[in-house]
């Protein structure tokens, strides 16, 4: 028997009008190339993402058609999230930071029909120019005042192009299946791969990502997204902010920049921020070296890689600020599990609740998990047995844009997520490893991750990567890379004393090896590829 309740659609343009009912006078703040603080509410936001709707369709736009973001996290990034997803097309947001040839690959790849461009990036355009044949026009993220001098082609003025459209837009009604939005994983390997998300996972997402003990969002808040909006939308928070009609703060492109965060912090009273854990590290040192503080903030959500320890407990002990980590990737929109404490650990001592808060967090309802035994046997919750971390959801992806041979889903119909994890009996899920940059040491593996950690807790080490390299023994053993921190002086021995308290005897590095920075991926995580390339002729001592 059918139940009899309606079958409204969950669309991202319903957000949109509820919001703009409920809380226009709400502020969104940002950080822009052309302007270091605009303001405006709610209002004036849907008012002009309606007027960027209508060029859109002016323009030629039709549902379905990828139009292309290259931009930081600010309002006119924002308005092109909610124009082209209400309008029935999809919004391709793209990393400016990827090299340029994988630009190129994913505009041609995705078919993108205009591309909307930051004024900071259009020289990547210009470089890529004979390569975007089939767009049909770029638009610059600015106004008149500020437009560059370009020979790129079919250019307009953003401001320009919505400033004489009409304030009124219909949105559109349709199947909430319908894709809303589109995101290349940085892939480490081969050709970046497309996550096609659609209104229906990006609203349930956004509903998940409220919730208490996730992102804990309410209308109370003013939250920072300093990940970028080109990374999975932003964590969802673009949407997640307007269901509860949260204050919006966006960096723009000081992303980096602990001196403009902790001033945007203070000014705006934000509550909660969000950002892969180099930001954190970046800020706290900051904050450390000015003596300045971040009082208004509650709570700082933390994931994309492993947060070590030393962040969380930085941040308590000097600010009281609960350092939340979450996991999860493109293809899971990103939301997978994230830290919260449960009520039967609430008596735990502080610093047990910050080795949990140091692993990956407990699910979030919406997604299973499991950890699988090479075989495909799933292993038990017990903290110990490791395996192949799999997942399904609404909001995991089920296949990739143009790439019908490829399915990522195994027989039963779960998501390998190529990382290696253990599951404990509470449910907190630990990343051991990427299934790719785990160590083979003889028989056993060995994590490069737990390894990184037990290095960056050392006050005197900035930030560790652990590869794994030859050894004629063992076929691989561990290599330790690590920077020191400013004005400190540390060496190999000192290091493998500290690790040998840390892990276990069989994991300690073979070798330690300084230098003065480590190579980052686009999405601001340490890249081992290029690491692996930069050691491939190293040898470990006798
Ligand atoms: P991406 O699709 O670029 O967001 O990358 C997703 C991958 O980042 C995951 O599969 C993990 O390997 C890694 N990752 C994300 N969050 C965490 C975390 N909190 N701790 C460790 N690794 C993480």
């Amino acid at each position: 028997m059918r139940g009899l309740m309606m079958d409204t659609q969950l669309m991202i343009s319903g957000l949109l009008r509820s919001a703009d009912r409920n809380y226009p006078d709400r502020e969104i703040v940002s950080v822009t190339a052309d302007n270091p603080r605009h303001r405006y509410t709610y209002r004036e936001s849907f008012r002009r993402t309606r007027q960027l709707a209508n060029a859109l369709n002016r323009l030629g736009a039709e549902p379905g058609d990828r139009i292309a973001t290259l931009a930081w996290n600010d309002y006119r990034h924002f308005e092109l999230y909610y124009a082209v997803s209400g309008s029935a097309m999809v919004c391709h947001t793209i990393n400016p930071k990827l090299y340029p040839e994988q630009v190129a690959y994913i505009i041609q790849h995705a078919e993108d029909k205009f591309i909307f461009v930051d004024l900071l990036v259009v020289p990547l355009l210009e470089a890529l120019a004979d390569q975007l044949t089939g767009v049909e026009g770029i638009v610059v993220l600015t106004d008149e005042a500020h437009m560059p001098k370009t020979a790129l082609p079919n250019v307009v003025c953003y401001e320009t192009l919505i400033a004489a459209e009409f304030e009124q837009f219909e949105w559109p009604e349709f199947d909430e299946n319908t894709a809303s939005s589109l995101c290349y994983t940085s892939g480490t390997t081969g050709n970046p791969k497309g996550v096609l998300y659609s209104h229906r996972s990006t609203m349930l997402h956004a509903y998940a990502s409220c919730l208490p003990d996730v992102l804990g969002l309410s209308g109370h808040d003013t939250i920072m997204p300093i990940v970028p909006m080109f990374h999975v939308n932003g964590w969802g928070i673009p949407y997640g902010s307007l269901l509860v009609g949260a204050k919006i703060v966006f960096p723009g492109p000081k992303m980096g920049d602990g001196e403009t965060l902790q001033a945007l912090i203070e000014e705006e009273s934000i509550t909660i921020a969000s950002g892969v854990p180099t930001i954190w590290l970046g800020l706290l040192s900051y904050l450390k070296e000015s003596g300045k503080r971040i009082d208004s903030i509650k709570r700082l959500s933390v994931g994309g890689a492993a947060c070590p320890l030393s962040i969380i407990e930085g941040f308590r002990d000097e600010f009281g600020i609960t350092v939340c980590q979450g996991w999860g990737m493109t293809e899971t929109s990103p939301l997978g599990t994230v830290f919260s404490l449960k009520s039967s650990n609430k008596d735990l001592p502080a610093d047990e609740v910050a080795k949990l808060q140091a692993k990956q967090g407990r699910g979030v309802f919406g997604i299973e998990m499991k950890i699988a035994s090479p075989d495909g046997d799933e292993l038990p919750w017990d903290g110990v047995a490791f395996g192949a971390l799999k997942v399904r959801g609404s909001w995991v992806c089920s296949g990739y844009f143009r790439l019908d041979n490829a399915s990522p889903l195994d027989e039963d119909g779960w998501f390998d997520t190529g990382d290696v994890a253990t599951i404990d009996p509470d449910g907190y899920m630990q990343i051991t490893d990427r299934t790719k940059d785990v160590i083979k040491s003889g028989g056993e593996w060995i994590s490069s991750i737990d390894l990184e950690n037990a290095a960056v807790d050392n006050p005197k080490v900035a930030e560790a990567a652990v590869i794994g390299r030859y050894h004629p023994k063992w076929s691989e053993r561990p290599l330790l890379i690590a920077v020191k921190n400013a004005g400190t002086d540390v060496n190999k021995e000192e290091i493998l004393s500290w690790l040998s308290s840390r892990v276990a005897k069989m994991s300690l590095p073979n070798d330690v090896v300084f230098v003065d920075e480590l190579p980052h991926t686009a999405t601001g995580k340490i890249n081992k590829l290029a690491l692996r390339e930069q050691f491939k002729d190293y040898q470990f001592p006798d």
